[in-house]
């Protein structure tokens, strides 16, 4: 039985069942999940978005499926941003550097 909640997986197709994480058949997340995980001060975002988004709708970081490959993006691709850059950027946002 395939619920509403079940999602075929980005990269092969296979219906999963709700509560799976990974693909059982490529290993591909099936939970495109924001990568934001708060630096050393702040939260992490966490937020579940949609299975095409690059960018977190929440905060603007890129998604879990970005990062493992499954999606590309015209605007990401030309200057992705490595990971020590990304978390100077969360930083940056951070509360406590406004003034
Ligand atoms: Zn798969
Ligand atoms: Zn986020």
């Amino acid at each position: 039985v395939i619920s509403l909640a079940a999602k075929p997986c980005i990269r092969c197709g296979r219906i999963s069942e709700e509560k799976h994480k990974y693909c059982i058949r490529c290993g591909a997340p099936l939970v495109n999940r924001c990568t934001n995980d708060g630096g050393l001060l702040g939260e992490p975002c966490n937020k579940i978005n949609k299975q095409n988004a690059v960018f977190c709708m929440e905060c603007g970081t890129y998604t879990t499926f970005y990062k493992a490959g499954l999606l590309h993006s015209n605007h990401a691709g030309v200057a992705r941003p490595v990971e020590d850059e990304l978390r100077s950027m969360n930083h940056f946002n951070h509360p406590f550097f406004e003034d």
